[in-house]
């Protein structure tokens, strides 16, 4: 018999305090606001399929989504264009960094919409005719999948915009491939303010259950998109996902989920659950140190991985990396 913990009394405060122990890490430090974060935040939340959210302590302390967004800039931009977007970007995984200066070979396309030059091409395909409209749209979506209403931090969007000078290169390598038609400028806008949404860990739950729940939004009950299209980004997710981490991340904890630079990770365990783990020390692939030990050990605990449940939680020591 199964002695698995039950997701529903499962203790995220007690698993909090172990990850907190760990301490390696560095916090992220390309625009003011992230440099400033404290390294000893830390929170946790899941959300349930029968629309139960459960959390660590800090899980209302909100903080700027970074790239923990591709995926639902992924799943709009499959939406709004019908499954064109998956014309227009691959989705192979690409063993390099978030912002690596590269195009896939032969088309120009961006490699997958999980690193920069991807999130830069999906926000600008979603719904709208200028700056202001793809904006309204972006935020319309998230909040359909985080089930509340998110709002922009002004001043990130601002510095995200001002300071990201790979994001600005790779929309101009874009425009200069054919790839990206709308400017420069107003690509990176967009996806700059995108980033900067401003979420919590219970939203970010949210957000990760509604695409492991086939687009529904286990709270509120909206299908915000339609489940072929969160299956498609959930496979991107696993594969791309935690970017040139993304098969240590697969093997270890087996749960699609994508990484940021806040810190923050979302997971969509299919039918399962959604989760968030968030905390600002990252390692050397941009995951989150304490994320990383968090989601590990939930995997473990409540059998998550897709490739195979091992049976009775093991309380092994993390595989060789
Ligand atoms: N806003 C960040 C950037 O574009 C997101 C990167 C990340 O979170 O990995 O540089």
């Amino acid at each position: 018999m199964s002695r698995r913990p039950d997701p529903r009394t499962y203790d995220l405060d007690r698993l909090r305090a172990e990850v907190l122990a760990e301490d390696g890490g560095e916090v992220h430090d390309s625009i003011p606001q992230l440099a400033e974060a404290d390294s000893g935040f830390c929170a946790l939340a899941i959300a349930l399929p029968d629309g139960s959210v459960r959390s660590s302590a800090q899980a209302d302390v909100r903080f700027s989504v970074q790239s923990a967004v591709k995926p639902f800039l992924f799943a709009l931009a499959l939406f709004d264009t019908d499954g064109e977007a998956l014309d227009r970007i691959g989705i192979e995984p690409t063993g390099e960094a978030f912002d690596a200066i590269k195009l896939e070979s032969g088309t120009g396309r961006p490699p997958n919409p999980m690193v920069n030059a991807g999130a830069l091409l999906t926000a600008a395909l979603v719904d709208g005719d200028d700056v202001a409209a793809r904006d309204e749209r972006i935020l319309a979506g998230l909040s359909a999948f985080a089930g509340r209403a998110l709002e922009v931090d002004e001043e990130v969007a601002r510095d995200e915009h001002l300071l990201g000078d790979r994001n600005h290169a790779l929309a101009h390598l874009m425009r200069a491939e054919g790839t990206l038609r709308v400017s420069a400028d107003d690509a990176v806008a967009v996806y700059a303010r995108a980033c900067a949404v401003l979420v919590d860990a219970e939203a970010l739950a949210v957000m990760g259950a509604t695409l492991a729940f086939g687009g529904r939004n286990p709270v509120t009950g909206e299908q915000v998109v339609p489940a072929d299209v969160a299956r498609d980004v959930v496979s991107v997710m696993a594969t791309c996902g935690v970017y040139d981490g993304s098969g240590r991340w697969m093997r270890a904890v087996g749960v699609p989920a994508k990484s940021s630079v806040s810190g923050a990770i979302v997971l969509s365990a299919p039918g399962r659950l959604g989760a968030a783990v968030v905390s600002p020390p990252l390692d050397g692939y941009g995951t989150s140190v304490r994320g990383h030990a968090a989601s590990r050990r939930l995997s473990d605990d409540l059998g998550l991985h897709v490739f195979g449940d091992t049976g009775e939680p093991t309380g092994m020591p993390a595989p060789r990396d």
